[in-house]
């Protein structure tokens, strides 16, 4: 029997809901349960694989290539459990599902509704995360704000799993924010009253509150949001600012939320092992040196757009005791007349992750070539490999290279379009997306980092190099040490005549753990520190 968790948001946007959803699974996890998470999304969009980074931030990609809200990586870092397509459900899907149902004809006779055909889509949604998972809890975050219209139906719809379901199989908490006024100097609880009063408008009693402060509330003031809220005084939990996110599963702990959940559940309170994790909180908070690394990319004004390509870059910093600090450098201003030594002073390391379009390329590969040349560490990913290629070719080979993403009529597409991408009209959900094999060449660097002769990574491209010019490049010095088998594709280069010049096709940042760093990261911030 699945227990389900929900997590809803109140007041504003932005609280910290995901890592608020993410501490608590860990505990759970930490408690010996099987957990598995989800995240409903209330825009129109089937999944933000079509959005502007800008906007939304990073697409996360799951093992299956499911294209998703970048909390799933928040979700998969703190449970280190793999995720899959049931767990990121968006509005778009949900009414996709029912108008297609619609037209084949599935509804004979009734009129399509709001309630029940789409809360009933939404409810089977949950369920079917709890069946195919085999998991002991769902945990269920409504993104969005209770009180938008735009996430009504979600709503409504795990209203009525709380009225279906015993009252040992649901836990509902409510995330809010408790401002400090100054002036008055004092912490306000009024938002939070309002919030939970709006929530219980819709029907749902919520269990829990997490409180999103700038310092612990006082006895007086969980009395009085317990009063007002209905919730027993020991559910009201503080979720105080941190420096560092790792410290919130721990800080939850000791208000025993965990413990209150098992207790509703009637499931038992096994010991929770958190070692682990207050490992990594002690290193977190104790890293003895600091460490430049350049970040060259063209969607640099909203950090949240290369959220996991960060979080793993700091993962691979703890195993050496290492504050990653990233210089943001906007490729596109690299086009113009600045003086790289000047922009790269201070950089240990430069890495160019992923990206679509021309915007800003020549940007990207003026950079590459600073850190071929200069020998300065270099990690490139997705596009980051494919410019790697255009600039080997054009500097080392001499010839006008290019990718067909840039240029339709190129004459040197040594980056071209994937064979299986040719027909393909549809720009949503179309990629090479999701887990691929990789044949590792031995002694080579990819070898010596990996340990393996077989991985397996996530990818989100639809471009790919161009076989025709490998033996151009491969006799200039390139060496292609990372190859997918079945399709013939190229998964990793590098460059032997340097300290470290590996780039891959795939997205190493998707798989990197806090407590595991990724092979490829783990060796570009070591040769970086040297
Ligand atoms: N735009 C490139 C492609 O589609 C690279 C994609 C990426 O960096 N994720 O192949």
């Amino acid at each position: 029997m699945t227990k389900y968790v929900f997590v809803t948001g109140g007041v504003v946007s932005g609280l910290g809901k995901g890592i608020t959803a993410s501490s608590i699974a860990l505990l759970l996890k930490s408690r010996g349960y099987k957990i598995f998470m989800q995240k409903f999304d209330p825009y129109f969009n089937i999944d933000p694989g079509t959005m502007n980074p800008i906007q939304h931030g990073e697409v996360f990609v799951t093992y299956d290539g499911c294209e998703t809200d970048l909390d799933l990586g928040h979700y998969e870092r703190f449970i280190d459990e793999e995720l899959n397509y049931t767990s990121n459900i968006t509005s778009g899907k949900i009414y996709k599902t029912v108008i297609d149902k619609e037209r084949h004809g599935d509804y004979l006779g009734a009129t399509v509704q709001m309630v029940p055909h789409i809360t009933n889509e939404i409810k089977n949604k949950v369920y079917e995360a709890g069946k195919s998972s085999g998991a002991d809890i769902v945990i269920t975050e409504i993104g969005g704000t209770v009180g938008d219209i735009e996430s009504l139906a979600f709503i409504e719809a795990i209203r009525q799993i709380q009225y279906e379901k015993n009252d040992d199989d649901t836990f509902f908490i409510h995330t809010t924010l408790v401002p400090f006024i100054y002036g008055s100097d004092e912490l306000k609880t009024k938002p939070t009253q309002n919030s939970v009063r709006d929530l219980r408008n819709y029907g749902i009693k919520c269990d829990g509150i997490v409180l999103r402060l700038p310092y612990a509330s006082d006895k007086e003031m969980k009395r009085k949001i317990s009063l007002f809220c209905s919730v027993p005084v020991e559910n009201v939990i503080d979720s105080v600012d941190v420096k560092n996110i790792y410290e919130i599963p721990l800080n939850y702990h000791e208000q025993k939320i965990d413990e209150i959940i098992l207790k509703k559940f009637n499931l038992p309170i096994n010991k929770a092992d958190l070692t682990y994790w207050k490992k990594l909180v002690n290193t977190v908070n104790n890293l003895d040196k600091e460490i430049e690394i350049s970040l060259v990319g063209k969607y640099v004004e909203l950090h949240d757009a290369y959220l996991s390509v960060c979080e793993a870059l700091k993962h691979a910093g703890y195993c050496y005791n290492a504050k990653i600090n990233i210089n943001w450098v906007d490729s596109e201003k690299l086009e113009g007349n600045v003086k790289l030594s000047e922009v790269f002073k201070n950089t240990k390391g430069i890495i160019v992750p992923g990206g679509f379009g021309n915007r800003g390329t020549e940007g990207m590969i003026k950079a590459i070539k600073y850190a071929r040349e200069n020998k300065i560490p270099f990690l490139g990913i997705c596009l980051g490999m494919q410019l790697a290629c255009i600039e080997f070719a054009r500097d080392i080979c001499n010839i006008n290279a290019t990718s067909r993403e840039f240029d339709a009529n190129a004459s040197f597409a040594i980056i071209d379009l994937m064979a299986d991408q040719k027909s393909i009209a549809n720009m949503g959900g179309t990629l090479r997306l999701g887990n691929y094999q990789c044949n590792i060449v031995s002694n080579t660097l990819a070898s010596k980092l990996y340990k393996k002769d077989d991985i397996i990574e996530r990818h989100r491209h639809r471009y790919e190099f161009n076989n025709e010019y490998k033996e151009l490049l491969e006799n200039k010095g390139m060496v292609f040490s990372g190859i997918n088998e079945q399709a013939n594709l190229v998964e990793i280069i590098e460059l032997p005549n340097h300290p470290f010049f590996i780039a891959c096709q795939f997205h190493p940042e998707f798989k990197s753990r806090p407590t595991k760093a990724h092979p490829l990261f783990k060796g570009f911030i070591e040769s970086s520190l040297k």
